[in-house]
């Protein structure tokens, strides 16, 4: 069955209407890899952050109250919908995000498989607890955490927003959403509709389309909200707990994902899991590997095959199925891209792969590879381009020393023909995600997902997710009179 388009974009979700922002200013929607202008419209103002939030805590109580079969309801109904508009989908994610074809078909998968576990979260419960006073009974229920304002960042926006509204829609709470400016559609409107199409009731979820330094301080600093889910740069999230006062706290930050491949590594493997790792989405993935750090007897046959391998994929348009690494989001991002390999260069890298920006925009940034030491800037801070570092190590210990030397932790991965090493090694790497013979970019919505050291706060996934987005209420009864001190 085709469906007709979602159409009126242009405006927004505020408090059970869709309608314009009141910020004179306007958002400007672009398509990174024509510069088409795909839509505009009016941004949003802190005044309609607070429209956002009374709405969403006049829709909470009753949505809370809906039964579990309610909410799980428009969660099956949302994947039908996701299913019905894949190809819709699949365009905006192009167009607007500047994905290649066959990651969009990923990221929908993945977001469709949140919506059926959003399933599984909808019936919250309660348990009893032992007490030390006769006569006493504990219960103690699991109730949803109120408003939750969901802050999401462009690279993966369709999954990065809706892997916390699912979850916390499931279990009653409201959601005011703040899409990354970037991806306006695919970080917050298009799932807004969705969900709409889906039966959700109106101002359970707002979205605010604006700029972080506009509104970002009056949705975090905002007295409503009882969590702040906030996905983005570390140099953004670390400022959130200063704002957010009293409230939880769900904070995905930036990464730099070492990949270790060990003296007895399968090299072909190691090599298809680095390229992709790497270059998968031009790199601008959270958990892409930063750093490939090599024991020193492969090391050179596998510089050898990673250039080579890297040398011959395809770049240029994403909506063409062959393209493996099409356009880097924005002039911004692509200059701190270049500023970064300009800077290893010169603290003494050696660039054995590069080339300059093409496209119409010229923003295709073609696969860079660098030989380096843990010291350059491309190996300390975040890249978040298609650049990988290849970083020698002299054995084992030295691999894992380095691979630890970052002030980040979140997904890192282990090559080794023996399994028994790889877990062991895995468990001294400082990181909420080590993965043995595989890529680091990995994400599975039943398993837990998050950082160590300045890459988070909280983890996704399974019953994790709930950590923050539910609260527990302690209800005592006492069954018999008992002996007060006075
Ligand atoms: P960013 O920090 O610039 O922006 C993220 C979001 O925060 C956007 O919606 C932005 O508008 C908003 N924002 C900006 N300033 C704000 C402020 N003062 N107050 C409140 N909100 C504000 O990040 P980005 O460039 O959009 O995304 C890339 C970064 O996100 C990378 O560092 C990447 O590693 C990280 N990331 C982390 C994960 C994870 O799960 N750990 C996943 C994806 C991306």
């Amino acid at each position: 069955m085709t469906s007709t388009p979602y159409d009126g974009l242009d405006v927004m979700p505020l408090a059970g209407a869709w309608r314009a922002g009141s910020s004179p200013d306007r958002f400007v929607d672009t398509d990174p890899y024509t510069g088409e202008v795909i839509l505009e419209g009016q941004r949003a103002s802190v005044s309609d952050v607070d429209d956002a939030y009374a709405g969403a805590v006049l829709a909470q109580r009753d949505w809370a109250r809906t039964s579990p079969g309610e909410r799980s309801a428009v969660f099956l109904r949302t994947a039908e919908l996701i299913d019905a508009r894949t190809e819709e989908l699949v365009d905006w994610l192009t167009r607007e995000a500047g994905t290649t074809r066959m990651r969009a078909y990923v990221e929908i998968g993945i977001v469709r498989a949140t919506a059926m576990a959003a399933v599984t979260h909808t019936a919250l419960g309660s348990r009893t607890v032992a007490s030390d006073v006769p006569g006493k009974e504990n219960r103690i229920y699991q109730r949803p955490a109120g408003v939750v304002a969901v802050i999401s960042p462009w690279n993966f926006p369709l999954h990065l927003s809706f892997r916390t509204v699912a979850p916390a829609l499931a279990v009653g709470n409201s959601v005011v959403l703040k899409p990354a400016e970037d991806t306006p559609v695919t970080g917050g409107l298009f799932i807004a509709k969705l969900l709409e199409e889906a039966g959700l009731p109106p101002g359970v979820l707002s979205v605010v389309i604006g700029r972080g330094s506009e509104i970002g301080d009056a949705l975090v600093e905002h007295p409503t909200p009882r969590v702040i889910s906030f996905t983005g740069s570390t140099a953004v999230g670390q400022l959130i707990p200063a704002k957010a006062g009293v409230k939880r706290l769900a904070l995905e930050l930036g990464g730099n994902g070492p990949m270790v491949v060990l003296d007895d590594a399968d090299l072909d493997h190691a090599v298809d899991a680095a390229i992709f790792s790497n270059y998968w989405h031009q790199g601008q993935i959270c958990m892409a590997t930063n750093r490939v750090v090599v024991d020193a007897s492969v090391h050179d046959e596998l510089v050898d095959r990673f250039v080579a391998r890297a040398r011959d994929l395809v770049t240029g348009d994403p909506r063409l199925p062959e393209t493996h690494v099409g356009p880097i989001i924005s002039e911004r991002q692509l200059a701190g891209v270049r500023n970064k390999v300009a800077r290893s260069l010169d603290a003494g890298a050696e660039l054995l792969l590069g080339g300059d920006p093409s496209g119409p925009t010229g923003r295709v940034l073609p696969p860079h590879v660098l030989l380096g030491t843990n010291d350059i800037p491309a190996a300390v801070e975040e890249v978040f381009g298609p650049v990988a570092t290849i970083i020698k190590a002299r054995d084992e210990r030295d691999a894992l020393a380095i691979a630890n030397d970052t002030t980040y932790g979140l997904s890192s991965a282990v090559f080794t023909t023996d399994l028994e090493r790889g877990i062991a090694f895995a468990l001294e790497v400082e990181a909420g995600m080590t993965h043995v013979n595989d890529t680091t970019v990995h994400d599975d919505v039943h398993a837990a997902f998050g950082g160590e050291k300045q890459s988070g706060l909280g983890r996704f996934g399974g019953e994790w997710v709930l950590d923050d987005l539910t609260t527990e209420h302690w209800v005592s009864v006492q069954h018999v009179r008992r002996p007060l001190p006075f």
